[in-house]
């Protein structure tokens, strides 16, 4: 871990962002709880990209199915028996590791291999590949024969003892969009082109660990199917409209250094058979570039396959010519942790006399605290209750009355909390509170009749 990663990680601890689950157990190995302040901050980017994407958009809806569905999607979708990883085992510890990944490990610290493309190699030669350069793991021990591991995670419905279903805890969000397509259709008046988005939880039998909230079993995802007629719209233009609203959103909205953000486009060999075109948005991680959130034409492979598997109609009917097709999908998919791992980095600031996180006002889990200078006198405490109910009605406030101001100022600092508004013995004659800034930390004297609209020329 790098120092920068370790500060967060800890940080996130300290502060009530992120626990490890079940720490009083140990902990399970890649899970991680959300607390008080990271609860809040996962909210905030999910709204925002509910707001972006479903709810400013007259060709959006969303919508939000279950974890479990029914075991033929999962056939359908290529999922069962098609969404593994390669894997070989530490003989001596017996612990897996991803091929491709120790692949790429390897070639970042060697001579030789700039010309190598990890993501074109076929399983064989990623095989041939751990043995030929005689890869040892971290443990500095041999590896086992390389073997496929399933990623799908795999639980059982049912209330009777012995009738019980095998089904699958869904492995991305996309699939409840498919099967609900004619529902869609028959529910609403959408017409192509049109999209279909929803956030929920993913679960995946991830081998590579040790990533903090960048790659876990249980996850978000944000996904959207957008649908399209191929004879109507140009695929390579709605493509690129997605990637600059992608793009957009990471930049604008969450306010991201765009200098941390890159496209990678896949390789022909990389690429899914069905997908005539993929792209990652990356964002440069602490532990390096990595994928952020995909975006992929997968044409109709999906709505067809279940066609194919569940003998339903899930065809498109023009409204004005009455022409059926089976439209084709823009898919842009993204993990909400992933944003908020991504948040935190961008914002994770070390100034000589404090750390900082400069979070956009959008995204800070607390919009503005509430200081009492002093906790046993009842005037200021009355009179800072009072700010503190002008306010929290609008923005999400902290109250604190907890230790002497500077120790205040550094946990919201810390918290990412924009401003910060002390109540004193001043105030009770001149009705002025002090307002303090996050990122210049300069202080202004503000009338409390004048709050209301001062905050909201700020936050909003
Ligand atoms: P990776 O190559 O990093 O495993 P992926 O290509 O398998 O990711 P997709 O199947 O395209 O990922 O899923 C869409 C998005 O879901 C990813 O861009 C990522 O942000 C998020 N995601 C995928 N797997 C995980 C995970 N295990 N933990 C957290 N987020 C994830």
């Amino acid at each position: 871990m790098n120092k920068k990663f370790e500060e967060i990680v800890s940080l996130c601890k300290r502060r009530g962002f992120v626990y490890p689950t079940s720490e009083i157990y140990g902990g399970i190995a890649s899970s991680y709880d959300y607390g008080p302040l990271g609860v809040q901050l996962l909210k905030n980017i999910k709204d925002l990209w509910w707001k972006e994407f479903i709810e400013k958009r007259a060709d959006m809806v969303g919508i939000d199915s279950q974890i479990i569905l029914h075991p033929k999607t999962w056939e359908a979708s290529g999922h069962v028996g098609g969404f593994d990883e390669l894997v070989v085992e530490d003989i001596v510890t017996n612990k897996r590791y991803r091929v491709d990944h120790l692949i790429e490990n390897f070639i970042e610290k060697h001579k030789g291999f700039q010309e190598l493309v990890v993501e074109d190699l076929t399983r064989e030669e990623m095989a041939k590949f751990i043995v030929e350069n005689k890869l040892k793991s971290p443990d500095g021990n041999t590896f086992s024969q390389p073997k496929k591991f399933d990623l799908l995670m795999r639980t059982s419905i049912g209330v009777l003892e012995g009738g019980k279903d095998d089904v699958y805890l869904r492995g991305e969000t996309a699939q409840g969009i498919f099967s609900n397509f004619k529902n869609i259709l028959d529910s609403t008046r959408v017409v192509l082109p049109f999209g279909v988005g929803q956030i929920g939880k993913s679960f995946r039998n991830e081998v590579t660990l040790g990533q903090f909230v960048f790659r876990t079993f249980e996850f978000e995802q944000a996904e959207i199917e957008y649908f399209f007629d191929p004879e109507k719209s140009n695929w390579e233009e709605l493509l690129n409209a997605w990637k600059e609203n992608m793009k957009n959103f990471v930049v604008n909205t969450l306010g991201v250094n765009e200098e941390n953000t890159r496209w990678r486009k896949h390789t022909d060999k990389e690429r899914s058979h069905y997908s005539k075109e993929t792209f990652d948005l990356d964002y440069k991680f602490p532990f390096g570039w990595k994928e952020l959130w995909g975006v992929a034409y997968r044409t109709n492979y999906d709505l067809n396959q279940h066609i194919k598997y569940s003998g339903a109609k899930l065809q498109y009917t023009d409204p004005y010519t009455s022409e059926k097709i089976v439209p084709h999908v823009i898919e842009p998919a993204v993990g909400v942790n992933r944003m908020f791992f991504m948040v935190l980095d961008n914002a994770y600031t070390v100034e000589e006399t404090r750390v900082v996180l400069k979070l956009s006002p959008k995204l800070a889990p607390y919009k503005i605290a509430v200081f009492p200078l002093v906790s046993n006198k009842e005037e200021i405490t009355k009179k800072a209750k009072q700010v503190f109910e002008l306010l929290s009605d609008k923005y999400n406030t902290y109250w604190d009355d907890r230790g002497n101001i500077g120790k205040r100022y550094k946990y919201q600092d810390e918290i990412g909390t924009p401003y910060c508004i002390t109540i004193d013995y001043d105030t009770l004659e001149t009705g002025e509170v002090t307002v303090r800034d996050r990122d210049t930390m300069l202080q202004k004297k503000i009338l409390i009749k004048n709050l209301d609209s001062y905050c909201k020329e700020q936050l909003m």
